[in-house]
């Protein structure tokens, strides 16, 4: 059986401890590899590796660095079909989904911030005859990345292109529940030559390994993605050291669908199908899913009728096959999680429209965790299912009858990530804009990114924010030079 190894200092290595974590197929439910359950002693090996290589990749010509990154995206890309099949084993989710989605967009990742390296500029501020003042953006040192399961290496690059455009040196954690793309994504940096040191990858579990990376003292910044519990943890621990740290954690997210959006056919096939899109990509697994859907009541029935018609065609079955648009969930123990909400929901009064079913395809994937893609109506804004996170093929829909309520509603969570607003009404698409209270809007779209852009919550949904140059800001530190002419 094939055993993950960390990546420590340009080197595939196994742990110090030499223990091994079962890694299990959740299409099947059946352990395929091993992965290093690292400890305190790895993580010393990874210090003194990215401590050694600090220096070295701080003073390197952006360009030249801008060239290693561009190196490995196109080591990622020419892999893109390897990875894709990777992360559908690991993972669960659609090998289709995976290509479009996961491998294309990690190359995208580091493609994007390679460029930045070379495009990156500082600010000045001129005191006229007195002097001036320049912004020097220096990188911070060694710098922590720590990834979640969902979109396995898509998020890991996120992360870790902007640490080393910017001149860092990462030492990487991705989940434990996922792990094969950060291990195959290692042989790709030694690959792409990428310099000893400059990326170091420790597999293992959040206590055994996530929390001495996090707490350790020559880690100088946290760049964070998973649970609201988990980055409230993390923070309580690291704000007393006053380590820079950025928290990206979950959400709740409404989408609000307006009778305008629905005039014609081809507009309410378009909104349905999106929609749709938005509450059950990568089973619901994305922390972007819009998981509360509110649709003026007007369009309210019939909206419902289409929407689950839509979702009852989704072809669920093994990620592997081409066909397949929806996978397994990710654990038992997540499967376990999101099927109790199903059931929470019926004690609190809703009624599955459609799905509601753990689901045993034949042959090979009869003892993964596969669960229908649910809708259920009839829940208030109140009550837990509506409240909180469950990161699963599961949505609710609501009708409501005023723009009032529906901002009522949207805002209604202790969240904040991503909202979608569909509407042909101009003016009400920019009020909106300003009164919902998420860190990303959409209007009309959903998951249409550009990675320039702010990406992030607020409210319960996280501290900070990734992407362009809010990605660049935070793996730099800034330093004012005044100068008096
Ligand atoms: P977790 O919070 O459980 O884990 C996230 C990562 O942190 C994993 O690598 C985990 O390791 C690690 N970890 C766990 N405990 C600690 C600790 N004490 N110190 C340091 N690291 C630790 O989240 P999930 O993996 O379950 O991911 C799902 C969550 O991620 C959802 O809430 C989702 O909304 C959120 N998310 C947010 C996104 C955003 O951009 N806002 C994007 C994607 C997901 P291990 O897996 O080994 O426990």
């Amino acid at each position: 059986m094939q055993s993950i190894q960390n990546y420590i200092n340009g080197e595939l290595v196994s742990p110090v401890n030499q223990n091994y974590l079962d890694n299990f197929e959740p299409a099947t439910g059946k352990i395929y590899s091993k992965i290093p359950e690292s400890d305190s002693d790895d993580l010393e090996l990874a210090v003194i590796a990215a401590e050694s290589a600090k220096s070295e990749w701080a003073n390197m010509p952006a360009e030249q660095r801008s060239n290693l990154l561009m190196k490995l995206a196109d080591a990622i890309e020419t892999a893109s079909e390897e990875l894709a099949r990777a992360e559908a084993i690991d993972n669960g989710k659609p090998i289709a989904f995976a290509r479009a989605v996961d491998s294309y967009r990690s190359a995208a990742n580091i493609r994007f911030f390679a460029n930045a390296a070379t495009q990156f500029s500082s600010e000045c501020h001129d005191m006229g005859s007195v002097g001036v003042n320049f912004t020097l953006r220096q990188p911070i040192g060694v710098v922590a990345c720590i990834s979640p399961w969902n979109l396995p290496l898509y998020l890991f690059t996120w992360k870790i292109a902007p640490a080393l455009a910017c001149g860092n040196v990462v030492i990487a954690k991705p989940s434990e529940v996922t792990p094969m793309t950060a291990y195959i994504f290692s042989r790709l940096c030694i690959e792409a030559g990428i310099p000893k040191g400059v990326i170091n990858i420790l597999h293992g579990s959040g206590p055994a390994i996530g929390s001495p990376l996090v707490n350790h003292p020559k880690i100088k910044a946290v760049s964070f993605t998973g649970g609201s519990a988990t980055g409230r943890a993390i923070a309580s621990q690291i704000a007393p050291m006053l380590k820079k740290f950025s928290l990206e954690l979950g959400g709740k997210n409404p989408t609000l669908v307006f009778a305008d959006s629905c005039k014609d056919q081809a507009s309410f096939d378009n909104t349905v199908s999106e929609v749709a899109r938005a509450a059950f990509s990568n089973q619901g697994q994305i922390c972007l899913c819009g998981s509360r859907i509110y649709v003026e009541r007007s369009v309210y029935e019939r909206f419902k009728t289409a929407l689950v018609k839509k979702v009852r065609a989704l072809r669920i079955g093994d990620p592997l096959v081409e066909e397949t648009q929806h996978g397994a969930l990710v654990s038992k123990a997540h499967y376990e999680k999101v099927y109790s909400y199903i059931e929470l929901a019926k004690e609190e009064g809703g009624t599955v429209l459609t799905g509601g079913n753990k689901r045993t395809p034949e042959g090979r994937c009869s003892g993964g965790y596969f669960i229908e893609p649910t809708v259920i109506e009839g829940l208030s804004s109140e009550c837990r299912v509506n409240q909180e996170e469950i990161f699963g093929p599961v949505c609710t829909i609501q009708p409501f009858d005023s723009e009032e309520e529906a901002v009522t509603k949207a805002n209604g969570t202790e969240y904040g990530l991503a909202t979608s607003v569909w509407s042909s009404n101009v003016s009400r698409c920019h009020r909106l804009s300003s009164q919902l209270d998420f860190g990303i809007v959409w209007i009309n779209c959903w998951l249409l990114r550009d990675l320039r852009t702010p990406f992030g919550g607020m409210k319960s949904s996280g501290m900070g924010r990734e992407g362009g140059l809010e990605a660049m800001r935070f793996f730099t530190e800034p330093k004012n030079v005044c100068i008096k002419y």
